[in-house]
């Protein structure tokens, strides 16, 4: 599964001591962007915000500008980023704990829609743009309870409004001409395959038609209903099935309604590869391991989601020390057990000098690690493109 372009790359950069390295296959990422976007394109299909959190690295967020509707932001600073790499991207911004100075911001740099998190959001976002003289248009974000079992990770917390809460937002609209109530957001969960991300989506639509009919709600109406597309480390060639997504939610649209989503992971995680070799292998306690170059400082995902991270090896010269046939860890360069790759995986055999090629490692990888802890050098970056 490893593309012919990043096997390559992985060799030169082991030859010129350059691991450990992020390297990006653009070349993937814009085809398997492509075929979302074919997927998507049925009839009352969802528009799709790219949610820059998962990777805002400027090649990826330019290959994947001709895939998408727009970006989705969830912070002050993804905003002046993503307006600063793509000039005329369409953008949502959304994320709990706006200030006051991101909300200027918004209007200042021309988001196109503000996703509220709560009453008390709104009512500074309708002074703001009072200030201002400016509109604003907005989606509500709500969190509905619903039962979110066997989620990779159920948004519980501080993100939008329950059903009662979201009622305070009447009188402030009603109090604020300026904002503009196009719909409703909501990101519920992550980790959802396509029947149960259509039946979550369904769930949405269900509750937001009918809070927008009874406020007396008119005009176009708008959902977003949210990312969280699952994303399967321990298969990583079970994907998503974006087809059947978009042909079952495309189905549940009337007519004056836009549907929206806006994912992360699934779009960006296959397109990155975290590149090291083998400094060490040696038995402790019973237990083999195998000591990487670089660690989870570089790419804090097997921590975060407590998985075995998959890899590729490719074998290197040999002629240190090795073991075969056995069960191995795999482990970086920090002092500390945390530090874990990959437990107990089968070998057949692995040496000092092979190399390890971590996929899966185009989202929420770099950019969410603690890369100062132990000051080991920084990894290299390489954007491929064929
Ligand atoms: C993180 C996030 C997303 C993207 O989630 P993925 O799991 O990466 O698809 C979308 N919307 C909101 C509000 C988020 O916080």
């Amino acid at each position: 599964m490893i593309t012919r372009l990043v096997e390559d790359k992985a060799k030169a950069l082991a030859t010129s001591a350059e691991l450990p390295a992020f390297v990006y296959d653009l070349t993937a990422l814009r085809e398997h962007a492509a075929e979302v976007k074919t997927a998507l394109s049925v009839p009352g299909g969802p528009e799709i915000f790219y949610a820059a959190k998962a990777n805002p690295d400027v090649p990826i967020l330019q290959a994947l500008a001709p895939y998408v509707d727009g970006i989705e932001v969830a912070s002050g600073g993804e905003l002046a980023h993503v307006r600063e790499t793509l000039p005329d991207a369409r953008l949502a911004f959304g994320g709990p704990g706006k200030t006051d100075r991101e909300l200027e911001l918004a209007l200042e740099l021309g988001v196109e829609r503000i996703h509220v998190e709560s009453p008390h959001e709104l009512a500074r976002l309708a002074r703001i743009v009072d200030a201002a003289g400016q509109d604003v248009d907005v989606l509500l974000r709500v969190n509905l309870a619903g039962d979110r079992s066997g989620v990779a990770l159920a948004m519980i917390g501080p993100f939008g409004m329950d059903p009662d809460l979201i009622e305070t937002c009447r009188e402030i609209l009603t109090a604020s001409p300026r904002v503009h109530l196009r719909g409703i957001h909501a990101h519920l969960a992550s980790g959802l395959d396509a029947s149960a991300m259509v039946r979550q989506s369904a769930e949405i639509l269900d509750w937001g038609r009918s809070w927008l009919d009874k406020i007396g709600h008119e005009g176009p109406r708008e959902f977003n209903v949210g990312g969280g597309m699952a994303v399967d480390y321990g298969s990583p060639n079970d994907r998503f099935d974006w087809k059947q997504y978009g042909q079952d939610v495309a189905a549940l649209a009337r007519p004056g309604e836009t549907l929206r989503i806006e994912p992360g992971r699934s779009i960006s995680v296959y397109s990155g590869w975290y590149i090291t070799d083998v400094l060490d292998v040696k038995q402790a306690h019973g237990q083999w391991y195998a000591v990487v170059r670089g660690g989870t400082m570089h790419i804090r995902t097997p921590v975060t989601k407590q998985h075995n991270h998959p890899f590729v090896a490719l074998k290197g010269s040999g002629g240190g020390p090795q073991v075969t046939d056995q069960a191995v860890t795999l482990v970086g360069q920090l002092c500390t057990p945390k530090d874990v790759f990959a437990r107990d995986v089968s070998t057949e055999s692995i040496a000092v000098g092979d190399l390890i090629a971590f996929s899966m490692a185009g989202a929420y990888a770099w950019n969410i690690s603690h890369h100062d802890f132990l000051m080991h050098p920084k990894p290299t970056f390489h954007y491929l493109d064929a």
